[in-house]
């Protein structure tokens, strides 16, 4: 394989020249954050009060960690580091468990940005060849407009439509011969249900790639994509608190997202004692943002689950790569006292090849006990024909589910279409439990 690179002398850096502009970059963005109300108030208190305090890496360890809860107490311009007329423009986070948190960026920090989503879009071997449809919403939500400046300065054609209107974005994909599309990967199926409606085949399109991302998947969702649309599927990472997409993107050989440490200083920590663990080790990730000045964060918990992949990737890339998103520690579903993640039910799931491209997890109360109900839609030839065959279908998605997670759930097989569709990030949890 050729592998190509858009920055090729800082994406092959080596350890020790990686880890000094790691250093260089985060005695700069101690500097800035100083300059904050919020972090002038917290570093006090452990002795940092200039950037010289920061002697070597392991002196980040001395910073406390910033959380979701620290930016909401600091709404809106609490950690605001740089006078407003430097600030060209405002994004806030989707809300997805809460009140949003606000991010804003300097000239400098959007071209940072920019730069590392170039890098991640060459490293899947688009280029300024390409076709690109961004269905991604813009606005607010980073997923859009990050994409956008990093297709552009790449040099691909950019479609820039936007989520929804699905049959419109089928349009667009046949007429322009799309080539690259980025979108949400439970969108992305919903669209493969929608071209037999609207009668457009995969050999009218041009179909090559997809960056999918912007809420949690699993492997075989990748494949189930990949298989249906014969293209390549690539994971792309990134949450607004560290600018958006383009933290950590999956390179050719996809097998885990290349994190830009020059970027990002990735640590991972168990969530409830907030240890650092070794590469490996499944726990929360933690970033410190070098590059940008406006919002500078550090140490700031994520709440996704991951881990560090160890070893060298063969493309060459020296920046580390994190494993899929395994979850949200926040998005952890405690039935009957067994702990369970979405995840692990859609890894499930998505294995079996009768299963469509829709599902939902449902969860109620049933007298004291909870009851869980998986909602999956299954094809269309199969929901109209044999009842024992559905039975038998019933059957095995129950059983891989107990195996797996060892609950036992209720199953429910529906018709294709019928389950809510989203056309950014969906929402699979439906709790109609009562809250206490
Ligand atoms: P919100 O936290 O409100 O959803 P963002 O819009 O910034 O805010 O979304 C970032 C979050 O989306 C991440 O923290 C992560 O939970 C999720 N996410 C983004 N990309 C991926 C991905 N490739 N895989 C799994 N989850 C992802
Ligand atoms: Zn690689």
């Amino acid at each position: 394989m050729e592998v190509r690179f858009w920055n090729k002398e800082i994406e092959t850096l080596d350890r020790p020249a990686l880890e000094q502009l790691q250093l260089k970059r985060l005695r700069e963005t101690v500097g800035y954050a100083l300059q904050t109300h919020f972090y002038k108030n917290r570093l006090a208190k452990t002795g940092i009060t200039s950037p010289e305090d920061i002697k070597t890496l392991a002196d980040l360890k001395k910073i406390p960690y910033t959380t979701k809860d620290d930016m909401r107490e600091s709404y809106p311009r609490g950690l605001l580091a740089v006078s407003s007329d430097e600030v060209v423009r405002i994004h806030t986070s989707s809300g997805t468990t809460g009140l949003p948190t606000v991010i804003y960026y300097t000239r400098e920090d959007l071209d940072n940005w920019t730069e590392n989503l170039a890098r991640c879009i060459i490293a899947t071997g688009a280029g300024r060849a390409d076709v690109f449809q961004n269905m991604m919403s813009y606005g607010m939500f980073t997923g859009g407009l990050g994409l956008h400046y990093g297709a552009e300065k790449v040099g691909m054609t950019v479609i820039p439509i936007g989520g929804g209107n699905t049959k419109r974005q089928i349009q667009l994909m046949k007429d322009f011969g799309t080539t690259v599309l980025h979108i949400t990967p439970s969108y992305l199926l919903h669209i493969h249900d929608k071209l037999a409606e609207v009668e457009v085949k995969l050999s009218d399109l041009a179909l090559k790639r997809a960056f999918i991302g912007a809420e949690p998947h699993s492997e075989n969702t990748r494949k189930k994509i990949e298989d249906l649309f014969h293209i390549d599927a690539y994971n792309s990472y990134g949450l607004s608190e560290m600018n958006g997409p383009g933290v950590a993107f999956e390179c050719e050989y996809k097998n885990g997202m290349h994190t830009w440490e020059d970027g990002y200083i990735m640590e991972i920590i168990d969530p409830k004692t907030g240890a650092v663990l070794s590469e490996e080790m499944e726990g929360e990730i933690v970033f410190t943002n070098l590059i940008r000045r406006a919002t500078p964060l550090l140490r700031y918990r994520t709440r996704d689950l991951g881990y560090i992949i160890k070893g060298a990737c063969p493309c060459g890339r020296t920046h580390r790569r994190l494993s899929r998103i395994t979850g949200r520690t926040d998005d952890m579903l405690i039935v009957n006292g067994v702990n369970v993640f979405p995840s692990q039910i859609e890894e499930v799931i998505m294995r079996i090849p009768q299963v469509g491209t829709n599902y939902q997890i449902h969860l109620e109360k049933d007298g004291a006990l909870d009851k869980l109900i998986i909602k999956v839609e299954i094809y269309s030839k199969l929901f109209h024909g044999e009842m024992s065959e559905l039975d038998n279908l019933k059957r095995k998605i129950k059983e891989d589910l107990r195996a797996s997670i060892i609950i036992n759930p209720q199953v429910e097989l529906h018709e294709p279409g019928s389950l809510p569709v989203f056309e950014g990030k969906a929402k699979r949890v439906v709790d109609n439990r009562p809250k206490f």
